[in-house]
C-alpha cells in the first residue's frame, strides 16, 4: 500500500486545507525551521490512529487542532485524510476491489472524534486491522523518525521482535489468537456459571 495523497485541514499549523500528492519515488519536504515539516509526519501518524499526544509532540490530543495565530482565530476541528493506492496488491483482501483506500480522522474541541474508511464511519480497531502486517501503522516501521534507529538498536529483544513479526506477517495472526483466547476464556466462565445454575436446579 502506497500513500497517494494526504489532505490536512485544521491540523496543527495547517489551518486551511492543504493537499499533498505523493508521486513515484522519493518525496522530500523542505522549508525553514518551524514551517510545519514535522507536522506533516504527525498528520500521517495521527490519521493512522496514534493515541498518544506525546508521540505527536503535544500534551493533550486537543493540541493537534489549529490553536490560532496572530491573524487567525483557533479552529474547532482537525481533519486529516490519507489516501492509499491498492495497485501493488498488498492491501487486505476485502479492499483489493477498491482502487484506493481513504482513511479519515476528525477531532472536535469537545473531544468528539470520528474515524472513517472510504467515507464510512468505522472503529479505531478497523483501522488498526487494516494496517496489520503491512509495515504501516503507528507501531510499525513505516515511520522512522530522528533517533528511531538508535532506539531499535538499543531496544530489548522482545521489542525488536515486534518489528520482525510485523515484517514477517505474523502480527495479524497473533492479534487474532489473542482475541480467540479471550473469547474462549469468556465461554469457559459462562459454562462454569451454567454449571452452577444447573447444580442449583437439580
Ligand atoms: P524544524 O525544521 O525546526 O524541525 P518543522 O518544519 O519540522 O521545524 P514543525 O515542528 O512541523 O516544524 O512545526 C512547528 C510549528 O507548528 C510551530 O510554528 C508551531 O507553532 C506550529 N504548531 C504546532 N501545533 C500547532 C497548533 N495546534 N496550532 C497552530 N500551530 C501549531
Amino acid at each position: 500500500m502506497k500513500i497517494k495523497r494526504l489532505e490536512i485541514s485544521g491540523f496543527k499549523s495547517f489551518a486551511d486545507k492543504v493537499v499533498l500528492d505523493f508521486q513515484q519515488g522519493v518525496t522530500g519536504v523542505v522549508g525553514p525551521n518551524g514551517c510545519g515539516k514535522s507536522n506533516i509526519v504527525d498528520a500521517i501518524r495521527w490519521c493512522m490512529g496514534e493515541q498518544s499526544a506525546k508521540n505527536l509532540r503535544g500534551k493533550a490530543m486537543e493540541d493537534v487542532i489549529f490553536a490560532g495565530s496572530e491573524t487567525r482565530k483557533p479552529l474547532g476541528m482537525a481533519e486529516v485524510s490519507l489516501i492509499f493506492s491498492t495497485e501493488d496488491g498488498r492491501a487486505p483482501a476485502k479492499y483489493l476491489d477498491y482502487a484506493e483506500i481513504q482513511l479519515t480522522r476528525r477531532l472536535y474541541r469537545d473531544g468528539e472524534s470520528d474515524y472513517l474508511i472510504n467515507r464510512t464511519p468505522c472503529r479505531l480497531l478497523d483501522i488498526t486491522e487494516l494496517f496489520m502486517d503491512t509495515g504501516v501503522g503507528t507501531r510499525a516501521y513505516s515511520i522512522i523518525e530522528q533517533g528511531k534507529i538508535g532506539q531499535i538498536l538499543h531496544s530489548r529483544p522482545e521489542e525488536r521482535r515486534f518489528l520482525i513479526e510485523e515484517a514477517a506477517g505474523v502480527t495479524k495472526f497473533k492479534s487474532r489468537k489473542h482475541l480467540a483466547l479471550k473469547k474462549i476464556e469468556g465461554t469457559r466462565l459462562n459454562l462454569a456459571r451454567l454449571g452452577d445454575v444447573l447444580g442449583e436446579i437439580r
